[in-house]
């Protein structure tokens, strides 16, 4: 276990240096967060970085692996007479085929913004005339406050609240990276708030199986600073280990009471990522017991799809395949006032972040 004492952000960088100096060739990790994305651009870590250490951005922004077809189901829920969608800011901007959520609101659809999955179910209780659903998009993290609404709701018999869950598990992801071969990638950097839900352990499996160095951070620049330079260590002295370098908050097997409950609530179940496509128990499906509760099931909503906005590459940003300045609409015609796809309009994505923090192009080494 490292990482107990304070990280010292000028130190983790001279460790970065020394360690990239011991490189026999460029080294790639990813991130898969997207705090991480967010904080190593508005930090500068990337211009901090020797150039033959890249960090890449995979899919670790929730909004940003929606598939459009999701997207396209929320609005189409919302257009619906009688209908309320309650959902996360993130989402409200984000292109689907025919427009935006925030666009459907401007036409009368009821669509609101909520801080807490229980502010839709206490939007249910309210409303009792109205179908009130919760548009539920995120990772380990967010899934438990979506069991919580479910259960919440179910306990009270709360029959005009559903939801329509897009939730996504991180692992699967990145063994579908590995697997698919079409980015280098040379180790990882390990989302600190997946692994305080599934434990450091988890991403055993990862190390063992391709060999590569996984180093579990937190969220604060020197921290992301620290784990990048034990992962070039790592990589420099050829070692595939797991480390834990946040383990004030992450432990070995996490967060057992709310895997539990997220567990009673969701099954595993084959989902779309934009990006990766179809990925075989990548995303959780609501339970039969639940299916009460289950907006694609109570509006009969049909199969979705996974088309881009026509020019836009979020599926390569997001699995390291291409950088922002590689797509022809990057701060032309897509821009966070104008944006084209999820990755310019989410706070957690790549284009955004790219946009407004200016230093990606030393990230990709050009
Ligand atoms: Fe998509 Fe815009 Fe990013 Fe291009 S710059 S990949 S259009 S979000």
């Amino acid at each position: 276990m490292t990482g107990r004492r304070a990280v010292d952000g000028r130190e983790a960088i001279g460790r970065l240096v020394a360690a990239a100096g011991g490189l026999s060739r460029g080294v790639a990790f990813m991130e898969v967060c997207g705090t991480h994305t967010v904080n190593a651009f508005r930090s500068g870590l990337h211009s901090l970085t020797p150039g033959n250490v890249r960090l890449l951005s995979g899919p670790g922004c929730p909004v940003c692996v929606t598939a459009q077809g999701e997207i396209d189901r929320m609005i189409s829920l919302a257009g619906r007479g009688g209908v309320t969608v309650c959902t996360y800011g993130d989402l409200l901007r984000v292109p689907g085929s025919g427009g935006t959520l925030e666009e459907a609101r401007s036409r009368g659809a009821d669509v609101r913004i909520i801080y807490s999955t229980l502010d839709a179910v206490a939007a249910a209780r309210k409303a009792p005339e109205r179908e009130v659903v919760l548009a539920a998009v995120g990772f380990e993290t967010t899934t438990p406050a979506t069991a919580v609404a479910i259960r919440t709701a179910a306990g009270e018999g709360l029959d005009n609240f559903s939801v329509l869950a897009s939730h996504k598990l991180v692992i699967p992801a990145m063994h579908a990276l590995l697997r698919g071969g079409k980015v280098a990638i040379d180790g990882f950097l390990c989302p600190g708030h997946v692994a305080i839900m599934l434990g450091a352990d988890a991403f055993g499996p990862i190390v063992a199986e391709y060999g590569l160095p996984c180093v579990i951070a937190g969220f604060e620049d020197v921290q992301i600073a620290a784990g990048l330079a034990r992962l070039t260590e790592l990589a420099a002295t050829g070692v595939a280990a797991l480390e834990n370098q946040y383990p004030q908050a992450v432990t070995a097997k996490g967060n057992e009471v709310a895997r539990r409950m997220v567990a009673e609530v969701f099954e595993p179940a084959d989902v779309v990522w934009r990006g990766l496509g179809m990925l075989a128990g990548s995303g959780l499906a609501i339970r039969e017991e639940y299916g009460a509760w289950d907006a694609a099931k109570r509006f009969e909503l049909g199969e979705s799809h996974n088309r881009e906005p026509a020019g836009c590459r979020c599926g390569e940003v997001i699995t390291g395949r291409c950088v922002p300045s590689d797509c022809g609409l990057f701060g032309e015609s897509c821009t966070p006032t104008h944006p084209v796809g999820p990755c310019m309009v989410s706070a957690e994505g790549t284009c955004g972040a790219w946009f407004r923090y200016g230093s990606g192009r030393k990230a990709a080494g050009r």
